[in-house]
């Protein structure tokens, strides 16, 4: 039983089963004092969605509509964050395709089938500009939900540069850069992601609900 006045340890639950983006997210908040687990992790099953929305936003929010409530022996110890990701590539030439479907571009899915397929759609194509989008949804306990959106300008390369990262890693080089992600380190791709940029914002957010509580 938790003492009164005891602080509260603050849980932040990732609802995605995508081992990189949870690795990433893990990353990029940890300074914050507040315990990062993925979804399958935390609840010993795969996340199931229909991600059927027609923006990022809202593929996003369908993340977090269905997340168990906390069990009421923990409530006193503990608070429950639940966060999202929906993201993806957008390619001028290709009128923003694959953009929200992203992960089903190809059908195998692996990064190698899914920067092969654009590689190939792009051949001979003298606009490569691109870029990558995420919508990062919030919830916390008796707010609405929140959401930040990351956007990295960038453009695709003519071939596929190591087999680091995941999904379109090592097609997609970043604006004022010659190397693509899956080449960067994860902390020089966080600095400069999608991802990092929309999770940044979420940063101050977080931080006012960890001192304040
Ligand atoms: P979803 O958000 O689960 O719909 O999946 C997004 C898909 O976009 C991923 O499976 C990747 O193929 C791609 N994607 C999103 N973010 C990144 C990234 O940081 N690097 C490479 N590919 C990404």
């Amino acid at each position: 039983m938790a003492k009164r006045g005891m602080k509260k340890k603050f849980q932040l639950i990732i609802a995605s089963n995508n081992g990189h983006k949870i690795s990433e997210i893990k990353k990029i908040f940890s300074a914050l004092d507040i315990d990062i687990f993925g979804w399958t992790d935390y609840f010993l099953s795969d996340l199931t969605v229909d991600e059927n929305g027609l923006t990022f936003e809202e593929n996003a929010r369908k993340k977090l509509e269905n997340y168990p409530s906390i069990p009421s022996q923990y409530k006193k110890r503990y608070v429950q964050l639940f966060l999202s990701d929906d993201s993806g590539l957008e390619v001028d030439t290709l009128d923003g395709r694959p953009g929200i479907h992203s992960a089903r571009y190809a059908p195998e899915g692996t990064s190698v089938a899914l920067c092969t397929k654009l590689l190939n759609e792009l051949k001979g194509a003298s606009n490569r500009k691109a870029n990558f989008t995420a919508a990062i949804a919030l919830k916390v306990p008796d707010k609405p939900i929140q959401i930040a959106i990351g956007q990295v300008f960038g453009k695709i390369a003519e071939d596929i540069f190591t087999d680091n990262g995941f999904g379109y890693d090592p097609v997609f080089i970043p604006q004022g850069y010659n190397q693509t992600f899956a080449q960067m380190s994860p902390s020089q791709k966080n600095k400069l992601s999608h991802r990092g940029n929309a999770l940044e914002k979420l940063k101050g957010p977080l931080l006012q609900i960890i001192t304040s509580s």
